[in-house]
């Protein structure tokens, strides 16, 4: 019945589903903020669904009703300012989270520009500013991670959860559970990549992870470091990691990506900025490159183009990897250039990934299937 009622407000495309792609990329628009709307900025996205977005970029800027020029993106699934963070994370990390359990590594990435609602889709908003003020992914992962550990037929493998919350600025790794503590990253001869003393904490239930989330993200607004005053400029990284005897048997990392807006630093003069945005377009840049590579199946994975994918490493590689990124885009005419920017990078990330098309007859059953169940209603055999 819980599916019926999706398919509803369903705001994708019923020709494919996640469960088919190694790669998953979609689009998400918050609404219009308060401050947009007092500077009579006008919307100029629309989704009319089926993974579609249409940008509505003003040829010219004079006579905005007249000279309207349509641009049609194509996604796996679009999802439209009325959608709550629930659902967004229904289609794109839920399906992840069965991937650690079989032994794989899961990474779901927020993109887009600074304000777009990376945050507020992976932490969720509990300010109580916005009306929508919900959980986020990292938190719903957190508790579908803990529903499955508890059903009777993963419990005989004794996975054991760990979770570690880290922050990637400038190329330099700081521990978000430990004071923001400068890492450093190691690569031995078999190319295991290291973060050496990064905290890895054991969890014994979701509440447990979700304190961990307040800390960190407590930590890295707080500026604790002269070096990083603006978390925006930075990527965050959250895992969740299961060890058996000790070994890595699954990880989901669970990335807020820095800000990768347009214009702002080519007029600055501020050598700092400079370098922070040099940096960020490189990691950006690596970032697509390996998931191209994940999609392709190919051999040469780019990941010591930066830090960021040198530390993501293992998520790029082996069969059993599954990558879902959520780009966010900002509404408003103002925002267009980067919107552009983050739809053109979200096309890039997707172009070439072998996708496997299904037919809609298949759908139901495969929906169902990646529905994680609630571990109160476990079964030996509820989750396939
Ligand atoms: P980012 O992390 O990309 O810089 P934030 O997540 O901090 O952006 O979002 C900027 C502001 O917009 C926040 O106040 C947030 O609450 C609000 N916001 C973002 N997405 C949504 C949404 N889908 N619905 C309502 N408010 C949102
Ligand atoms: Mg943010």
């Amino acid at each position: 019945e819980e599916f019926r009622e999706t398919l509803e407000v369903l705001p994708l495309s019923l020709s494919d589903t996640v469960e088919a792609h190694r790669i998953c990329v979609c689009v998400r628009k918050r609404p219009l903020n308060s401050k947009e709307v007092t500077k009579n900025d006008i919307d100029v996205v629309s989704i009319p669904g089926n993974g579609t977005l249409l940008l509505h970029e003003p040829k010219q800027k004079v006579d905005l009703t007249k000279y309207l020029d349509n641009q049609v993106f194509h996604y796996d699934y679009s999802f439209d300012e009325s959608s709550t963070n629930d659902l967004v994370y229904r289609f794109t990390a839920k399906p992840l989270v069965q991937t650690i359990f079989d032994g794989g590594m899961a990474t779901c990435f927020a993109y887009g520009q600074t304000g777009s609602g990376k945050t507020h889709t992976m932490g969720g908003d509990f300010s109580g500013k916005s009306q929508n003020s919900a959980k986020g992914i990292y938190a719903m992962a957190a508790q579908d991670v803990f529903a499955l550990l508890n059903q009777r037929r993963y419990s005989s493998l004794d996975l054991c959860p760990y979770v570690t919350f880290f922050e990637i600025y400038n190329s330099k790794v700081f521990d978000l559970l430990n004071k923001k503590a400068k890492l450093r990253v190691l690569e031995d001869e078999k190319q295991q990549v290291q973060v050496v003393g990064l905290q890895e904490m054991y969890v014994s239930c979701a509440e447990d992870v979700i304190k961990m989330i307040e800390m960190g993200s407590a930590c890295r607004t707080s500026g604790q470091t002269s070096a990083n005053a603006n978390s925006s400029r930075s990527h965050a990284v959250l895992q969740v990691i299961l060890r058996r005897r000790n070994q890595v048997h699954g990880k989901f990392s669970l990335v807020d990506l820095a800000g990768n807006e347009r214009g702002i630093d080519v007029r600055s003069s501020d050598r700092q900025t400079l370098v922070e945005t040099a940096e960020i377009n490189r990691s950006l840049l690596a970032l697509k490159e390996c998931i191209r590579s994940l999609g392709m199946d190919s051999h040469h994975i780019p990941f010591r183009m930066s830090k960021l994918t040198q530390v993501l490493r293992d998520s790029f590689i082996g069969d059993n990897s599954r990558t879902c990124m959520i780009a966010m885009v900002s509404p408003g005419m103002s925002s267009c250039d980067s919107t552009v920017n983050t739809l053109r990078y979200a096309d890039r990330v997707k172009e070439l990934n072998g996708t496997l098309k299904m037919n809609d007859a298949d759908l139901p059953k495969k929906i169902d299937e990646m529905e994680v169940e609630d571990s109160s209603s476990s079964e030996e055999d509820s989750i396939v």
